[in-house]
């Protein structure tokens, strides 16, 4: 049976990024030699992340002054990076989820946290508003997609502060105005690649600011110096994301990829506005391009397990929700094509036809 992935992360990648990170393992460029067999300092492997990073440069339009790294650790090391290499005094965050509240955690190991508006209330159903940036922050720290609860802030915000983004869920998703974020840091494994890379995209001129020394390894300053060679790169995951960037170029960038995504998840999200069953946890203007998140209404919730049961007789996979939100949560990412969308959608209908 086809399956469809809608699997919230480590998650879908384009089937032709699989299959040449497939190829690239058994003989990388007919070397005779598998890309897991070589070295970082080979010139090969050089060769794979300077096009990585060119092409993230590319796609996302990166302005000069700001370097692409890739680096292990996930975004959860980033939470504790950001603050060790960025905290003077205080910095501010925005609490929209779980991630959010991880960062906010290990920043106040390093100085003053100022939270200056959380969705906490309502479980993270929205995006909070109307809020004010202290302009004496060192920066300001916000989670543009929340990947738990179905929220993203699907704008380029300007922030008197340099502004730092958890884009992990929704890099390269839409195009991105990356002149108004000092720092975009996220785990590849949601939207670009294999679990085990982590990208930063890092404004320069943001750094050497703060008194304390910082281990080598976690110093961004030294990073850059050694083109995320410090030490041992992930090179396999290194090589997929490639391969992942080459098909978003192909496709036609990141317009292209926008489009594809709104019309996926206008797609599922009118199957639940209009439904008698299913009912949306987010609010509808901050409701994210990369999970959808559903749920029973009260009438119908104890069809919720059954519905499971049917979704993966129809080759669902993954759309299980987040423990803390329950219900349903389909992933959308960039890799997944319409039809798995229109198959969830059908599966929708039919269980409501048969069950109401
Ligand atoms: C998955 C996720 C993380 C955690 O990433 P790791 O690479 O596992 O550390 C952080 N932030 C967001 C928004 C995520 O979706």
């Amino acid at each position: 049976m086809k399956k469809h992935n809608f699997n919230a992360g480590p998650s879908i990648l384009p089937r032709i990024a699989v299959e040449n990170s497939a190829k690239a393992i058994l003989d990388l460029n007919g070397s005779g030699l598998s890309l897991l067999e070589i070295s970082h300092r080979h010139k090969d492997f050089q060769a794979i992340i300077d096009e990585a990073s060119a092409l993230f440069k590319e796609l996302m339009n990166i302005p000069d002054g700001y370097h692409v790294l890739f680096l292990g650790g996930g975004a959860s090391t980033q939470f504790v990076m950001a603050p060790y290499n960025l905290l003077q005094t205080q910095a501010a965050y925005l609490e929209t989820g779980v991630w959010a509240k991880k960062a906010i955690k290990e920043a106040k190991l390093f100085g003053n946290v100022n939270v200056v508006a959380s969705s906490s209330d309502k479980n993270f159903s929205y995006i909070p508003k109307g809020y004010s940036i202290p302009a004496d922050a060192d920066y300001f720290h916000i989670t543009t997609n929340n990947t738990i609860y179905g929220t993203e802030i699907k704008h380029d915000m300007d922030s008197p502060v340099p502004l730092i983004a958890d884009m992990s869920s929704d890099i390269l998703s839409r195009p991105t105005d990356v002149s108004k974020y000092a720092m975009i840091y996220g785990g590849a494994q949601k939207n670009l690649g294999p679990a085990g890379v982590t990208f930063v995209i890092i404004r320069e001129d943001i750094l050497g600011k703060v008194d304390r020394k910082i281990p080598s390894i976690l110093d961004y300053k030294i990073q850059i110096d050694n083109g995320s060679m410090f030490n041992t790169p992930p090179c396999f995951a290194i090589y997929t994301c490639m391969e992942t960037l080459r098909w978003i170029k192909g496709l036609g960038g990141l317009k292209t990829i926008q489009a594809m995504n709104e019309k996926k998840a206008n797609l599922l999200y009118d199957a639940i506005d209009n439904s008698t069953m299913f009912v949306g946890t987010a609010a509808r203007e901050d409701r994210s391009l990369m999970n959808i998140c559903f749920v029973m209404k009260e009438d119908y919730k104890e069809k919720e397990d059954a519905f499971m049961e049917f979704t993966k007789t129809k080759g669902m996979v993954g759309i299980k929700g987040h423990r803390s939100v329950g219900g349903f949560r389909a992933s959308t990412y960039n890799a997944l094509p319409i039809e798995s969308v229109q198959a969830l959608v059908d599966c929708m209908h039919e269980f409501e036809n048969e069950n109401m």
